[in-house]
């Protein structure tokens, strides 16, 4: 993060923050035919939608932070550029998107290291904030915290407090985590009440399920009680022929239901939000 177009006047502050998670259609854990050893063989479609992202916040004149895959990285680096020279903060999404609780800590530091490498690699000369594939950073994985600090990475936004990926015990506010090596900031998305449970609204699932309107309502609710919201978009959430595996029942709500007709919701909620990137949102300024 914290990599600005070169001459672009400072960014202003925002109220919330827009993340995106770049990673292709087929950066689904855990599904086998999606393995990594068939990655080279399937469409590409990440840098096509990538590139309507950045027209849809350049349009609405938004920032974001992205966390790109270092394998996106390493075949794209020119997506990384047109990021960066769009004026958007770069972080890492790991190199081979696997879930950190499925690793132990060196080889997620070595994954961790291909990824900061890759971004390098395409350019981006620091990087300092990290958000786990599939929020996987709970408790089996809390070592991973330390691990990152020992990286020189500042900023974490893999802890859900919601149940499936998480604990909805985990703080809905930015807040400090301590490790051995030293504190980091950690920065949770945007979670909700809703039929008493807690529902990761600010995730891209939640735009597809509700209307921009209401999305606006519960971000306004959100401020109100003193926190930015933290939204998480996909590039292939914004695709029109997104490619189609069959995937477990869970799965397949979370990446099918409801694509058609995103792109101009999210437009909408840009545009009527108050955007940027991680950098830009004060509450999210505390350096460890
Ligand atoms: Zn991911």
């Amino acid at each position: 993060m914290n990599v600005r177009s070169t001459g672009a006047s400072r960014p202003r502050p925002r109220t919330n923050a827009m993340t995106v998670d770049v990673e292709e259609w087929f950066h689904i854990c855990g599904v086998g035919p999606l393995s990594q050893e068939r990655w080279d063989s399937l469409p590409s479609r990440v840098v096509m939608t990538t590139r309507a992202l950045l027209e849809e916040l350049d349009r609405a004149g938004a920032r974001a932070t992205f966390f790109v895959v270092g394998w996106v990285a390493e075949r794209y680096p020119e997506l990384v550029g047109e990021n960066r020279a769009s004026g958007h903060d770069i972080g890492s999404h790991g190199h081979l998107h696997t879930r950190v609780h499925e690793l132990d800590p060196g080889t997620f530091v070595a994954d961790l290291r291909r990824s900061l490498a890759a971004l390098r690699a395409a350019g981006v000369e620091r990087i300092n904030g990290f958000r786990a594939p599939e929020w996987s950073i709970n408790d089996p994985s809390l070592w991973a915290l330390e691990c990152l600090v020992r990286e020189g990475i500042t900023l974490d936004a893999s802890m859900a407090p919601v149940r499936i990926v998480g604990r909805v015990d985990y703080p809905r506010a930015p807040h400090v985590r301590h490790t051995p090596a030293g504190p980091i900031f950690e920065v949770p998305p945007l979670v909700v009440d809703r039929f008493g449970q807690a529902m990761p609204i600010g995730w891209g699932w939640g735009l597809r399920m509700t209307s921009p309107r209401r999305m606006l309502h519960t971000i306004e609710s959100t401020n109100a009680a003193g926190l930015p919201a933290v939204l998480t978009v996909h590039p292939w959430e914004i695709d029109p022929e997104p490619p189609r595996v069959t995937l477990p029942p869970r799965l397949r709500f979370a990446h099918y239901f409801r694509l058609g007709g995103f792109r101009e919701r999210l437009a909408a909620l840009l545009s009527a939000g108050d955007f940027g990137a991680l950098s830009d949102v004060p509450a999210l300024q505390t350096s460890p």
